[in-house]
């Protein structure tokens, strides 16, 4: 028997809307979909689109501002801010364009920060920090800081310490937006490595190369979607 694919997002007539003085700015006009797990799915669409706004919405970043969310089957939509910053630190793994690393900190001390907030002794993941270190590339950078390391490195150690907590789902928005294509290029690897090792991983880019690399690419135009292509 084949075991049908188990979804663990899915979320149902989501709208944002954000009050700037007197404008109402509509960022999500109803949006639904679902993310099955063990996917790999691109978000593309312009400039302004939504994709960002649909990203922290997934990442319990923030919260729509009516529609359902459910994670795993729980319905996350109105859940309130602790709650959220539980479900991130313990189900979540980010990945930002612009790496979002901690200047004073080491390479190793990096990858750690996520556990900060969950109250485990830090010791005890010393051994995983030294192992996720060494699946980007960086056993060698261990003590670096990040102003000593290249973007593409820094990205590296953005993408270990994404994995601190064995997230059930990787969320990346523009994660070679700042690289070069090369080494853009060498990150989206290690992403989709990631990704055969069983992860699911959500991804925002406007970059086509880039995007077609993953299962499934969802087009976002005007808050909506626009286009769903399942690729594989
Ligand atoms: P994208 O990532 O596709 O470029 P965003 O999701 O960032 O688009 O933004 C969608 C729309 O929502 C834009 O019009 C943007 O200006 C607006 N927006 C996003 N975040 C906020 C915010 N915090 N406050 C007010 N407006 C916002
Ligand atoms: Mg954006």
């Amino acid at each position: 028997m084949i075991s049908q694919p188990k979804t663990i997002i899915d979320i149902r007539d989501v709208i944002k809307t954000f009050q700037v003085g007197e404008i109402k700015v509509h960022a999500l006009r109803g949006v639904d979909l679902a993310i099955e797990e063990a996917s790999f799915l691109a978000i593309m669409g312009p400039s302004g689109s939504g994709k960002s706004t649909l990203l922290n919405i997934l990442g319990c970043l923030d919260r729509p501002t009516s529609g359902y969310y459910y994670l795993g089957g729980k319905n996350v939509a109105q859940m309130d801010d602790d709650t959220l910053s539980s479900i991130r630190g313990k189900r979540l793994g980010f990945i930002f364009q612009s790496y979002n690393l901690i200047a004073q900190l080491t390479v190793i001390e990096n990858i750690k920060v996520p556990l900060i907030y969950q109250g485990v002794n830090l010791q005890d993941y010393e051994q995983k920090c030294i192992e996720l270190a060494a699946l980007v590339g960086l056993e060698d950078r261990l003590e670096h800081r990040p102003s000593q390391l290249s973007g593409g490195q820094q990205q590296r150690v953005a993408i270990a310490r994404s994995l601190i907590n064995d997230p059930l789902m990787i969320l990346a928005d523009e994660p070679t937006g700042n690289l070069d294509s090369k080494t853009g290029k060498e990150v989206l690897e290690l992403i989709e490595k990631l990704h055969r090792q069983g992860k699911t991983i959500v991804m925002v880019t406007h970059d086509y190369e880039i995007a077609y690399r993953a299962d499934r690419v969802i087009h976002m135009m005007d808050g909506r979607i626009d286009r769903d292509e399942i690729r594989k």
